[in-house]
């Protein structure tokens, strides 16, 4: 499909669906309701559909009350999709990274399907791709979309926070991933009337106190650095779960800190989740997790931010990546 089928697609009102991915991140939502608040102004019919819940920490955002959970509610979340005359898939490059919702959507071959995403790697299952691995964020992608559709003047106030949320979240505020051209979206955005300091507030400073204590125990009693391969670990077992109420979201951001120790070129996060082994890992420069984590943890992302999982409990999982370094070492060590 070309831009100009999806505008006149977009012509008339239609029943859409935008999804997003599991465990849904600033970044998913701020591009999931930032399209959202735009297509709702053309009088089109917009579910957003995420396949598990998201953070408290995002309640703020418009409309975020309207969102579909698939864990919650399938029956109507799968009405929704087969209802569907578009779906968008924003912050994700594979149908099998929205587990039963991809499921659902994968039959649908009648339904024109967009892709937003800016993950290496994307399957080719959308009719119209908006694919760019170089992009801070989908946000900043869904900004080019908007514009690619002439529209720039329906990004609103709206528009322009949910969006400004994602970039904030997906560069750490402004410390990666960056370009002259993210740093130019910003500015419109702001001349969009975003309350930057307002919504860098609501974004960085909403942590409770049990969440700090989390970060003190994991950089105190469960890091681990290895400096003769530049990597630093840190561990979550299934007590700490218990002993710090960890919730969905609650270990986000631990795995930076890693990162800021100035000899330190990859940062591993490991948690003991009930079902699974969840792998969260950071890099500096060259250094490629996606490779990593698709090569040995079922998994991929970015080069500098991916994530995986292993079924094989945590002991066993954070020796296979031990024993993995020395194959990394001269790439660790950056020779
Ligand atoms: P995080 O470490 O913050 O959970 O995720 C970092 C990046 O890696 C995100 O862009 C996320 O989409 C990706 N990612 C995390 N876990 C997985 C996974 O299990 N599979 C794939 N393909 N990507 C993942
Ligand atoms: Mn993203």
């Amino acid at each position: 499909m070309t831009i100009a089928e999806v505008k006149s697609i977009l012509s008339m009102p239609k029943r859409i669906c935008i999804t997003s991915h599991r465990n849904p991140d600033g970044d998913a939502i701020g591009s999931s309701l930032g399209l959202y608040h735009y297509l709702i102004q053309a009088g089109h019919t917009v579910s957003v559909i995420f396949p598990s819940d998201f953070p408290l920490i995002f309640s703020w955002m418009p409309d975020s009350d309207q969102i579909l959970i698939s864990d919650l509610e399938l029956p109507k979340v799968r009405k929704v999709l087969l209802e569907a005359d578009v779906i968008f898939a924003l912050d994700y490059n594979a149908l099998d990274r929205i587990d039963k919702t991809g499921e659902i959507i994968r039959p649908l071959s009648q339904v024109p399907k967009i892709l937003i995403d800016h993950h290496r790697e994307p399957e080719l299952f959308a009719d119209f791709m908006l694919s760019d691995i170089t992009a801070s964020s989908t946000c900043e992608l869904v900004f080019d979309f908007i514009h690619l559709l002439n529209d720039a003047d329906k990004i609103n106030k709206t528009v322009g926070e949910c969006l400004y949320t994602g970039i904030v979240t997906d560069t750490g505020s402004f410390k990666f991933a960056t370009s002259p051209k993210l740093f130019r979206i910003v500015a419109n955005l702001l001349e969009r009337g975003v309350e930057d300091y307002r919504l860098q507030d609501l974004i960085n400073n909403c942590l409770p106190e049990k969440n700090l204590r989390l970060l003190g125990h994991c950089l105190a009693n469960r890091m681990e650095v290895l400096p003769e391969y530049k990597t630093g670990i840190i561990t979550i077992t299934k007590k700490d779960y218990e002993t710090f109420d960890i919730q969905r979201g609650d270990t986000e951001g631990i795995v930076n800190y890693l990162l800021s120790m100035s000899d330190v070129r990859l940062g591993c996060l490991i948690m003991e989740q009930p079902t699974i082994v969840k792998i969260s890992m950071r890099s500096k420069g060259d250094f490629n997790v996606q490779e990593m984590c698709r090569d040995h943890f079922n998994g991929g992302g970015h080069k500098n931010a991916s994530g995986g999982y292993s079924h094989q409990g945590l002991k066993f999982t954070v020796e296979k990546l031990k024993n993995l370094l020395p194959t990394y070492k001269d790439k660790l060590l950056n020779i």
